[in-house]
């Protein structure tokens, strides 16, 4: 009888222990809202905190992501949520409001670059806008754990230099794709193919496909002849988003022998930001 009670006691305590750790973890577990966002965090904090992406692969389309109860949940506990911003990710606003956590959030839009909706919102595909993400980063954790202020500051300058290599390559892929022209399926790479000098000539396209709108016959058609025409050098197209006009454009341009370049607006699992970069970049420097 004894050892019974004896056994309840100890099963008790590893229950409560089991409670307790799931505090603790969940309590210093940064959030990010894409996957994009986990390598440039996860860069600077390195083992003081967990971080977790909230959209974790390609297969969700963040334009059209919901949260579940259990994000909420997630967020509400959150010592820090990473967020793009300008209208991306605005599902995570209304979950921060609602718990009062506006400390809590690091928005690269508007708190980090101070730009307003309105502006081209796939800010990561800059490589100087993440840096200044992780530099913003380094400093709000700093702050709140100021013990550990070498560490973030040794661990930031690393991330910096390991992004300085992406800044490198572009510039020296620039010296061949400066005055290139493009098209793209979506108003993504908007800010990659200005580093590269690429010219975009289809923005109105580009802005119906992503508003989930039908593009205008007119420029469907300016498209294909564009492309039969060989106008541009490039096709660039968002993986995550098909449809049947985006397909007969690059069945076109396959046919004309226009480079297909594919990009995804979240990160493959498994692959950080700056893999998912150098990939890009490879694909326009061959
Ligand atoms: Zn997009």
């Amino acid at each position: 009888m004894k050892r019974k009670k004896y056994l309840i006691g100890i099963l008790f305590l590893a229950a409560f222990l089991l409670v307790a750790c799931n505090r603790t973890s969940t309590e210093k577990k940064i959030l990010t809202t894409t996957n994009t966002y986990y390598e440039p965090v996860k860069s600077i904090v390195g083992k003081k905190y967990e971080v977790e992406p909230i959209i974790k692969s390609t297969s969700v389309d963040p334009h059209d992501f919901k949260p579940t109860t259990k994000v909420s949940k997630q967020i509400a506990g959150a010592p820090l949520v990473v967020a793009n911003g300008l209208g991306y990710d605005d599902w995570v606003n209304d979950i921060v409001e609602a718990n009062n956590m506006q400390d809590s959030k690091l928005s690269l839009g508007e708190d980090v670059l101070h730009q307003k909706q309105g502006s081209n919102e796939h800010l990561w595909f800059k490589v100087d806008n993440v840096k200044k993400l992780s530099k913003s980063v380094y400093e709000r954790v700093s702050e709140s754990d100021k013990l550990n202020k070498k560490t973030y500051k040794r661990n930031y300058q690393a991330y910096i230099k390991k992004l300085d290599k992406l800044t490198d390559k572009e510039q020296q892929i620039r010296q061949t794709t400066n005055g290139k022209k493009a098209y793209i399926t979506e108003p993504l790479p908007y800010y990659l193919l200005q580093d590269l000098g690429i010219k975009v000539q289809d923005s109105h396209f580009a802005k119906a496909i992503e508003d989930g709108t039908d593009p205008s016959i007119k420029d469907v058609q300016e498209i294909q002849t564009g492309l039969k025409d060989n106008k541009v050098d490039y096709l660039v197209v968002n993986k995550q988003v098909t449809s049947g006009v985006i397909k007969k454009l690059v069945k076109t341009a396959k046919e004309n022998n226009v480079k297909i370049i594919y990009l995804t607006e979240t990160l493959p699992r498994s692959v950080g930001y700056y893999k998912y970069m150098n990939d890009i970049l490879d694909k326009f420097a061959n």
